[in-house]
């Protein structure tokens, strides 16, 4: 990270709260309320259980499709954290043992130099496929107050408990792919987002697995469990933006958040900025660029469009019902607010140079925008390209 183009603030997601934050109750997301709020129950038939046929289009082949399928697989078979979590990967408990090495039962490392601890966590979870990885003392108020798990019969509650003597949780980011990302709203952005779930699950639930085997306990989360985006702020990984999503510096949106809560104790980072909220003030191109108009312009705002958006909270807020009855039209997922943003650019030493800019001349800010829509970033990819390397 480039700290010419950061700089460290006080306080991580706190900075965005205006008022009583009650913890957000699992059922109110978008994805939850299809199964027991009437007014989205037609998103059952046309979003979760719609067979949507292959196209004689760029991006919406059978091709594509088996792309997606094969992409999602970890998660949906070891990971389930869209659905609820707890299961496979994200599974809170451990067997009890070192499968391999065997090691005696009941060690437990030294922990007095807690920062060297804190780097070995933060090494072995970019060997597991973090782009990114931050840790913050965990903020309770970012937990569900409830959990709302997809079953086969249906949605099911659950109370959340987590142990009190969990103060840490490790923020996790893993990369999406451009090429694919770039294809949004086609297939191969939807095959990039799968990705990027099962990536998830891959390094979260790997390294709460090794916090076991140090001696201490740990919960890996996908969606499930708390809320991603706070804290990944709080953990340094990024800030928040008008296509409300986490913004980080390398990456831009194009990430998706994980998180490893545990009692080992860790030395949390410090929070970020880096121009991101002045930028969002100036450019709209995510919210030009939604396909059902769900994204807010001008300036961020305290009011909830639903339910589904949380109060307490000055933010751009998405429309989550029209976001998501537009998935439905779509046969699949969107990234467009992902693919539009000036902040989703591959690393490279302009991009780099454009970065430091937003961060330490907000005043060209407009220069900045006007040669990203000039040079074509963000413009929809070609689907058939995307095969083609
Ligand atoms: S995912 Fe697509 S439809 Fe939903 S807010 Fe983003 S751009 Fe709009
Ligand atoms: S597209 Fe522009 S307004 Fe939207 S999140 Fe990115 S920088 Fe902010």
């Amino acid at each position: 990270m480039d700290l010419g183009s950061i700089s460290y603030v006080k306080d991580g997601a706190q900075r965005y709260v205006t008022g009583d934050i009650t913890p957000f109750d699992q059922r109110n997301e978008m994805f939850k309320r299809p199964f027991w709020d009437p007014q989205m129950a037609f998103l059952q038939e046309q979003f979760y259980f719609a067979r949507v046929a292959p196209r004689d289009k760029p991006g919406y082949t059978l091709t594509d499709q088996a792309l997606v399928n094969a992409a999602w697989r970890l998660e949906n078979e070891y990971g389930l954290g869209v659905r609820g979590g707890r299961m496979g990967l994200y599974a809170w408990d451990w067997n009890g043992r070192f499968s391999y090495p065997h090691v005696p039962e009941g060690l437990k490392i030294n922990i007095e130099d807690v920062g060297l601890t804190t780097r070995r966590v933060k090494k072995a979870a970019r060997l597991f496929g973090a782009a990114m990885v931050g840790v913050c003392k965990l903020d309770r108020r970012w937990i569900y107050s409830k959990s709302y798990n997809i079953t086969p019969e249906g949605g099911k509650e659950e109370e959340i408990n987590i142990p009190e003597d969990f103060k840490y949780a490790v923020a996790i980011a893993v990369e999406m792919d451009y090429e694919g990302i770039n294809c949004s709203p086609a297939l191969p952005a939807s095959a990039a987002t799968g990705t990027g779930y099962s990536r998830m699950v891959f390094t979260a639930g790997l390294l709460a697995q090794f916090i076991r085997g140090l001696g201490f306990d740990a919960i890996p989360c996908g969606n499930d469990t708390a809320c991603s985006i706070p804290i990944a702020i709080d953990a340094g990984l990024g800030e928040i933006a008008r296509n409300g999503l986490l913004i980080t510096p390398g990456y831009g949106p194009r990430v998706r958040l994980a998180k490893v809560f545990t009692n080992l104790p860790l030395l949390p980072d410090r929070p970020i900025e880096f121009g991101v909220k002045d930028f969002c003030m100036i450019c709209e191109k995510c919210a030009q660029k939604c396909p059902s108009q769900s994204i807010m312009s001008g300036p961020p705002s305290a009011e909830p469009h639903n339910i589904s958006n949380r109060t307490g909270v000055n933010t751009w807020h998405i429309n989550a019902e029209t976001c998501l009855q537009y998935w439905a039209r779509n046969g699949c997922d969107c990234s467009n607010c992902i693919r539009t943003c000036p902040f989703n650019k591959p690393p490279g030493l302009l991009h780099d140079g454009v970065r430091w800019g937003i961060k330490n001349t907000p005043l060209l800010n407009k220069l900045f925008l006007k040669g990203d829509i000039f040079f074509g970033y963000g413009l929809k990819g070609n689907p058939d390209k995307f095969w083609e390397d």
